[in-house]
């Protein structure tokens, strides 16, 4: 554990952990005046934000209004979003996206307008767009710009490991009545070097995105391990209506593709969804929703997983082969192509589907400035819980969320006077390696992610939550030895971390009695009268 204090390898005023449209969208806003790093685990390109296919929402047509928008959000919120937060990053939107302009993001244009789609539960056209990449054009102009920022230090392959506080450093725990924690600076484990390496700062954001791996199937990439809402949570910080994860109904099922979405446009343009052969080869969807293939997105997630269930079935059946060539070619030519690399002509033969995590809606709690509970640390984009999504995202709003914050966290950093550079102490290296550290890392993360598909799943009951809840205290206590005694790995910390996730996620579904947007319970299958969030109070640190 940390040793004495001695003089810091890497002092700055503000340190970002993760490259994400958050992270880097507030690396941007700071750098004029501040010297900030940016942290992150595998490359700058990596995370959700170069994943994102649709686009971003913002009222931007003639006709359209901010009230719209609001209420928009908030009917898919489920009763539980914040109507302050919802109203603050709705009319923040259009600004968030003058500024991508600005910077030369080169959105889909019409006769010389932007071009704005219409999406699931938006009233009206409001969707900027990137053709159907929005993410990776917007993540390549913001790395491009970061990569010429002087006042931005980059670290790429450098994972946090945990973060720093006042609390800590002084051996004892963070008592309510000593006032809030600080935060000092955090730990990472530099790759390329194998060492771990000491940061110091004033200020600290986490904006290390969602918690999707944590289940089996998931549309996120592998940095989505939840590393932000962990780390927050072991430094005292609060965490929000973990319960609800969204799916997403249909993600390719095959052993050489992971996490290939197949959009609800092909339902919408008359796929239709069938058990395989072996289940009798028949459609289910009208025996579940009047509205059939047609029926919002957490009910189309709910009926597969029950057939999927109820049959024993690896995945159902997405059948577009109606549908002419031409028209398949005209319509998704991506899916078209990526499935026969694969082996599957849609035009021919149905796509094997399964849903998949998509969405953590819940995270660090913070304010409108993306304060936490611990003084100097921020959490931005899809790690926080802001208020926004309540118990249900709308599409489209999550990469507009992580702009809006990340640029009212910068200001509250950039109106703060710059304290003294903390000083912090340096990382106890006298861990030794144990050659039987990666199967056991490999075989819990496998475990993990499995019972948490089966048990914590779109349909949950009591039961299911207790029999997880008993396996995550026994692969929490096995990895706390793990990580006490051992070198730390990336495998190791991701572990640790979607280990912890999954608890606070079990818990939150526990002390839900109801059903109320993404959380559905057999056991409690009705919508209570009144909405509260869930929160989560950390043990003292
Ligand atoms: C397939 C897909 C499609 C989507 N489509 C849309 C869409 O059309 N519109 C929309 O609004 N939203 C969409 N979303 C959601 C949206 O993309 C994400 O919510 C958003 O990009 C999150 O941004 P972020 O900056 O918070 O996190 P990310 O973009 O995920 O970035 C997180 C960063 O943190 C780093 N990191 C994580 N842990 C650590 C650690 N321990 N140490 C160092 N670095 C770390 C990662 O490497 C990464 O750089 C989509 C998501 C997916 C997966």
């Amino acid at each position: 554990m940390p040793t004495l204090p001695t003089p810091t390898p890497h002092d700055f005023d503000v340190l970002i952990v993760g490259s994400g449209l958050a992270g880097l969208s507030a690396a941007l806003h700071l750098a004029p005046t501040h010297r900030v790093a940016v942290l992150t685990k595998r490359a700058l390109s990596d995370g959700s934000s170069g994943w994102a296919q649709g686009g971003i929402a913002a009222v931007l047509a003639e006709g359209d209004s901010f009230e719209a928008h609001v209420d928009d959000t908030l009917v898919a919120g489920a009763g539980l979003s914040d109507p302050a937060a919802t109203r603050f990053v709705v009319e923040h939107a259009p600004e968030s996206i003058a500024w991508l302009q600005a910077l030369g993001v080169p959105f889909s244009q019409e006769d010389g307008e932007l071009h704005l789609t219409r999406e699931g539960g938006h009233s009206a056209r409001r969707i900027v767009h990137v053709t159907d990449a929005t993410g990776a054009a917007v993540q390549k102009t913001l790395i491009e710009q970061v990569r010429r920022t002087p006042g931005i230090t980059l670290f790429e392959h450098h994972t946090l490991v945990d973060l720093i506080t006042a609390s800590k450093m002084a051996g004892k725990s963070a008592h309510a009545a000593d006032g809030p924690d600080r935060c000092l600076g955090l730990y990472a484990l530099n790759e390329a070097t194998d060492e771990v390496v000491t940061f110091s700062a004033p200020h600290t954001i986490l904006a290390t995105g969602g918690a999707g791996k944590v289940y089996l199937y998931t549309t996120n990439p592998d940095t989505a391990t939840g590393d932000g809402i962990a780390a927050a949570w072991r430094a005292g910080c609060r965490v929000a209506n973990m319960e609800f994860i969204q799916f997403h109904p249909t993600c390719l099922y095959h052993p050489h593709a992971k996490s290939f979405l197949i959009t609800e446009a092909v339902r919408g343009e008359g796929g239709r969804l069938l058990l395989p052969e072996s289940a009798g080869g028949t459609r289910f969807m009208p025996l579940h929703d009047s509205r059939a293939e047609l029926a919002p997105r957490d009910v189309v997630a709910r009926a597969i997983d029950f057939e999927m269930k109820k049959h024993g079935l690896d995945c159902v059946h997405l059948d577009i082969s109606h549908q002419p060539l031409a028209f398949i070619l005209a319509h998704f030519p991506n899916i078209h192509a990526r499935c026969l690399e694969l082996g599957i002509d849609i035009a021919r033969q149905p796509i094997p589907v399964v849903p998949a995590a998509h969405y953590t809606c819940g995270g660090v709690l913070t304010d409108l400035d993306g304060r936490t509970d611990v003084a100097g640390l921020y959490a931005i984009g899809e790690t926080a819980c802001t208020g926004l999504h309540g118990a249900n995202r709308l599409a489209s709003n999550s990469l507009v969320e992580c702009m809006v914050f990340a640029r009212s966290a910068s200001h509250d950093i950039l109106a703060t006077p710059m304290p003294q550079p903390p000083e912090v102490p340096a990382w106890d290296d006298s861990r030794v390696t144990d050659a039987d550290e990666l199967v056991v890392i490999s075989h819990n993360w496998d475990e993990l992610r499995r019972f948490m598909w089966d048990y914590v799943g779109i349909v949950r009951t009591n039961k299911r939550l207790d029999r997880a809840a008993r396996r995550i205290a026994l692969l929490q206590g096995e990895i706390q030895d793990f990580y006490a005694h051992f070198h730390v790995t990336r495998d190791l910390l991701e572990l640790r971390n979607l280990v912890q996730v999954a608890e606070l996620i079990v818990r939150s579904a526990q002390a839900r009695h109801e059903s109320r947007g993404l959380h559905f319970s057999r056991d409690y299958p009705e919508m209570a009268a009144t909405a509260a969030p869930t929160l989560l109070i950390p043990p003292a640190a």
